[in-house]
């Protein structure tokens, strides 16, 4: 079952929505708060689709956005009670796939969370198994990269599985530390950027075009590329 988690600080308009989503099959989860929310969806990245309010007591739906962003691509819907055309511009600007005005019709926000959900699964069928960048096989510890599998040191793989785990996520130096490293004495942070450089090196002797690890001066590093789980 397909989980929808709604933000909004309104209890009547809350109750309503997960009304109808409920009747529509999906699971709910709903918090008046964005912070919790956000703290919610980053224990939960399985998570179909967000519905999230503008105003919300603890801030701007348009600022949780763009830090929900930084570690999930999850289709956002926006719930806005100011209809100006900008709000709806910059909503869809900042990364949210759709927006409804207040008031709305429960049953219609339903069929547009079907509508995205559908269209967002179309997307997601072309990445069939095997034809994903990478595909992790964690019980042997192993990855392979467009097809060929890496040679990789331990530190180096659990340093590639971290950044897989959450592609796109920007890791701190400190973050990938506390994954990667067990033993404190090794845990400099230059040992990351290292670790990252022989990476680069393997991943380049595979495919020469293009960097899938970016570099964030002074924040870290992500990585893009579809994933499997073999
Ligand atoms: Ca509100």
């Amino acid at each position: 079952m397909q989980t929808i988690l709604l933000i909004e600080d309104e209890q009547a308009i809350a109750d309503t929505v997960l009304y109808a989503l409920k009747s529509e099959g999906f699971a709910t989860q709903w918090f008046s708060l964005g912070g919790e929310g956000v703290v919610w969806l980053q224990h939960h990245p399985d998570t179909a689709l967000l519905i999230l309010d503008v105003g919300l007591p603890d801030g701007n739906g348009f600022e949780f956005c763009k830090t929900i962003r930084r570690f999930s691509d999850i289709p956002i819907i926006f719930l806005t009670a100011r209809n100006e055309e900008v709000d709806r511009i910059v909503g869809l600007e900042i990364g949210a796939d759709d927006y409804v005005g207040k008031p709305f019709s429960p049953r219609e926000l339903a069929a547009r969370v079907k509508a995205i959900l559908k269209r967002t699964a179309t997307n997601g069928a072309s990445t069939t198994p095997g034809e994903s960048d990478f595909v992790i096989d964690d019980a042997r510890a192993r990855i392979h990269y467009h097809g060929t599998l890496l040679d990789l040191t331990r530190y180096e793989y659990l340093l590639l599985k971290t950044l897989l785990g959450q592609p796109e996520r920007i890791f701190s130096r400190g973050q990938i530390m506390d994954q990667v490293w067990s033993e404190p004495e090794e845990s400099l942070e230059r040992a990351v950027d290292t670790h990252i450089k022989t990476l680069r090196a393997k991943l380049r002797a595979v495919r020469d075009e293009g960097d899938p690890i970016k570099t964030h001066r002074g924040m870290g590093y992500s990585i893009s590329g579809t994933v499997d789980e073999s």
